[in-house]
C-alpha cells in the first residue's frame, strides 16, 4: 500500500483563483447571497441548492471563502469533506452532539484535553443526557468493556495532550467498529504527521489555533469527514452546526488558508527541534516523553503509523517531579533565557511552555490526572523556530543545569 501524503493531495486539491485572477481566493465576506428566482429560496432551506451548485444561503450555513478553506483541510486529512468551525471545542462539541442523542453513550480517552474532559464528563453528562466511560487508550480490553449498546463513539487525541500516548488508531478504529460506535480522533498535536482517517478514523477535529494557525493569531476549528456524517451538521433543523452557530468567519478562513501551505516546512522544523532537545534533554538524566524517542512506550507504534516526513512532532513533555522545578525551569527560560513564553497553547513559532497538571489539564479530577499518568511536575513545551538550533539549545541546557 502506498502511503497517503498529504503535501501531494493538497497541491492535487482544486486550485481556485480571487475573483480578478488574484492568485490568492477572494474573501467573500457577505452573510447574505441573492438568489436569481424566487422559487430558488426553498431549494436552498431544503439542501436541494447547494454550494457545489454555486448556491449560498446565509453566512452561519455555508461560505465561499469559508468552503474553500474546508477543501484545504479535507485534502490534507484524505477525507470527502470539512466544516470549519469558530474554534477547536465548537468543532468537538459540535460533532459529539451529531453523532449522539440524549440517553446515548461515548468511549473516551482519559488523557485528553481538558477541555475536551470537561465537555465529556461534566457539561454533556448535565445538559444533554450523553454518558462517557472514560479509557486508557492503550488498555484494548478496558476500552472493550466500556462499550455499551448504545455507544456511538470512541473518541481519542492521536498524541495525548500532554503526555504524548500515541493512539493505536487501527486497532481503535476495530473495536468501535465492531461495536457499531464510530472513531472520532483528535489530530491537533500532529497536523500532516498523521492522517487518522487513512488508519480508522471516521472523523478527524482539529483546533486550528494551535499548529495549523501557527501565529497564536487565531481561535479556529474544523471537522474532517465523509459527506454523510458531516451534512447533518448542517441541517436547519437538526444541524448542531448550524443551530449552536460555531461559524468561521470568512476572514480567519482566508488568513488560515494562507498558512496551510508553509504548514508542511514549519511541521518538519518544530519535529526537528523538539527532536534534538529530547534527545539531548534525556542524555542530560531528565524524564523525558517524545514520541521520537526509542525510550517512549509506544516508539515503535508511533514509527508504524507515523508519516516519516514530518518527524515526531513539536511537544515535548519534561516530567520534572514537583510543580516547584517545573516552575523554576520555566521561569528561568522565560525571564533569564529569554528561550520561550510561560503560557498555555501550542503550535506557535516561540516556543511555548506549561505545567500542564495546574493549567490546560486541571479540569481533570486529582485521581484521574494520575491515571493519565499526568504529574504535577510534568511540563509540556511546544518547540518554537525562531532563532538558531544551538542557540535555543545553549539557552535550554544553561536553565535545565541550574535546577539539576
Ligand atoms: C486547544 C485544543 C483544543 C481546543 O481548541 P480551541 O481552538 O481552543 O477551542 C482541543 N483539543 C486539543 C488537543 C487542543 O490542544
Amino acid at each position: 500500500m502506498t502511503r497517503f501524503n498529504p503535501i501531494e493531495s493538497l497541491a492535487k486539491a482544486r486550485h481556485e483563483f480571487g475573483e480578478h485572477g488574484g492568485v490568492n481566493a477572494s474573501i467573500e465576506s457577505s452573510v447574505t447571497f441573492t438568489v436569481m428566482r424566487a422559487d430558488k429560496m426553498p431549494e436552498l432551506f431544503h439542501g436541494a441548492a447547494t454550494p457545489e451548485q454555486g448556491c449560498y444561503l446565509y453566512g452561519r450555513h455555508y461560505n465561499p471563502t469559508v468552503i474553500h478553506f474546508a477543501r484545504m483541510l479535507a485534502a490534507m486529512e484524505g477525507t470527502e469533506a470539512a466544516h470549519c468551525t469558530a474554534s477547536g471545542m465548537g468543532a468537538i462539541s459540535g460533532i459529539a452532539l451529531q453523532l449522539c442523542d440524549t440517553g446515548d453513550h461515548a468511549v473516551v480517552s482519559r488523557a485528553i484535553y481538558g477541555g475536551t474532559f470537561a465537555l465529556f464528563s461534566r457539561y454533556l453528562p448535565k445538559k444533554a443526557g450523553i454518558t462517557a466511560t472514560f479509557v486508557d487508550v492503550t488498555n484494548f480490553a478496558e476500552i472493550e468493556a466500556a462499550f455499551t449498546p448504545r455507544t456511538r463513539l470512541l473518541y481519542v487525541e492521536t498524541l495525548a495532550n500532554p503526555t504524548l500516548v500515541v493512539a493505536d488508531l487501527p486497532k481503535l478504529a476495530e473495536i468501535a467498529h465492531r461495536h457499531g460506535a464510530l472513531l472520532v480522533v483528535d489530530n491537533t498535536f500532529s497536523p500532516l504527521i498523521f492522517a487518522p482517517a487513512q488508519l480508522g478514523a471516521d472523523i478527524v477535529v482539529h483546533s486550528l489555533t494551535k499548529f495549523i494557525s501557527g501565529g497564536a493569531d487565531s481561535v479556529a476549528g474544523a471537522v474532517c469527514g465523509p459527506r454523510a456524517l458531516l451534512d447533518p451538521l448542517y441541517d436547519v433543523n437538526e444541524g448542531s452546526l448550524m443551530l449552536l452557530g460555531p461559524t468561521m468567519d470568512p476572514r480567519i478562513a482566508f488568513e488560515l488558508s494562507l498558512r496551510v501551505p508553509h504548514l508542511p516546512l514549519r511541521m518538519q522544523e518544530h519535529s526537528r527541534r523538539a527532536q534534538v532537545f529530547a534527545e539531548r534533554l534525556e542524555a542530560m538524566g531528565l524524564r523525558v516523553r517524545y514520541p521520537g524517542l526509542p525510550s517512549h512506550p509506544q516508539h515503535e507504534l508511533f514509527r508504524s503509523l507515523a508519516n516519516p516526513e514530518f518527524g515526531a512532532g513539536g511537544i515535548i513533555a519534561l516530567d520534572l517531579e514537583t510543580s516547584d522545578r517545573a516552575a523554576r525551569l520555566m521561569e528561568s527560560l522565560q525571564l533569564e533565557e529569554r528561550f520561550g513564553f510561560i503560557a498555555v497553547s501550542l503550535g506557535y513559532f516561540d516556543t511555548l511552555m506549561s505545567a500542564s497538571a495546574t493549567s490546560t489539564s486541571s479540569e481533570l479530577p486529582l485521581e484521574d490526572r494520575d491515571r493519565a499518568g499526568l504529574s504535577e511536575g510534568l511540563m509540556r513545551m511546544s518547540v518554537g523556530y525562531t532563532g538558531s538550533l544551538e542557540q535555543r539549545w545553549e539557552q535550554l541546557e544553561r536553565a535545565v543545569r541550574k535546577i539539576l
